[in-house]
């Protein structure tokens, strides 16, 4: 049973470690960026309304995010445990998190801490391509599709997602400095912060985020 939280800055690979972890332990991966795409591209009411604040790179507001992680974590499929990417990423977003876990009289196991150079950050984040279809990322240096601007997974087209834009990028770095690296400190004063050195080869990384996870699972 893990219930953790994929912390780290935009860029820094929770989306890709996520895709793993879901895989080895069978619980949803709960994407609150995913999420609100989805929206978006379905072009509901919710979609629109943070689609003005995504392609920004700015923050949705606080109760859009916090009321879908509230349905989707009592969904059937997450009982056994989810994998928190994304979220939260403000401080109210944490104690509203906090709220909902006790009320659901559940704890989390931990939250890992993605740590990566800011040098590392802005590569990856100008270098990403994500499929139009399926949400595979890319990576145009790192993590090439076998045919260029073509989906391995899918063969649908690759794009360059809107706040992949470098002025954007920047942008995102920023806000999540100022709204978000303050949850580090609330979870180390709750003890549940795992930092995981993710510099160097992907492989030796992920095989870094597994082992910490394996010491924060309980059965
Ligand atoms: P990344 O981690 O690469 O920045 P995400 O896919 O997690 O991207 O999120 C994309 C965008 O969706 C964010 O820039 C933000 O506008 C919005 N978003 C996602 N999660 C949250 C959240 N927890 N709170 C507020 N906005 C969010
Ligand atoms: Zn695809």
């Amino acid at each position: 049973m893990i219930r953790i939280i994929l912390f780290g800055a935009p860029g820094a690979g929770k989306g890709t470690y996520s895709a793993e972890l879901i895989k080895k332990y069978k619980v949803p991966q709960v994407s609150t960026g995913d999420m609100l795409r989805a929206e978006v591209k379905e072009g509901t009411e919710l979609g629109k309304e943070a689609h003005e604040f995504m392609k920004h790179g700015q923050l949705v507001p606080d109760q859009m995010v916090i009321e879908m992680v509230h349905k989707r974590i009592q969904e059937p499929d997450a009982v056994n445990g989810f994998i928190l990417d994304g979220f939260p990423r403000t401080v109210t977003q944490a104690n509203s998190l906090d709220l909902m876990l006790h009320q659901m009289n559940i704890e989390l196991s931990g939250v890992i801490k993605i740590e990566i150079s800011q040098e590392t950050i802005l590569s990856r984040l100008t270098g990403r391509r994500v499929c139009t279809n399926c949400g595979a990322t890319f990576n145009i240096a790192t993590m090439k599709p076998k045919q260029e601007g073509i989906c391995d997974k899918c063969g649908h087209n690759l794009i360059q997602r809107p706040d992949d834009q470098p002025t954007t990028i920047l942008n995102r770095l920023a806000i999540y400095q100022k709204d978000t690296e303050p949850l580090i400190e609330f979870y180390k004063n709750k003890n549940l912060l795992r930092p995981v050195q993710c510099e160097g080869p992907y492989n030796e990384a992920l095989a870094r985020v597994f082992a910490a996870l394996e010491k924060m699972a309980k059965v």
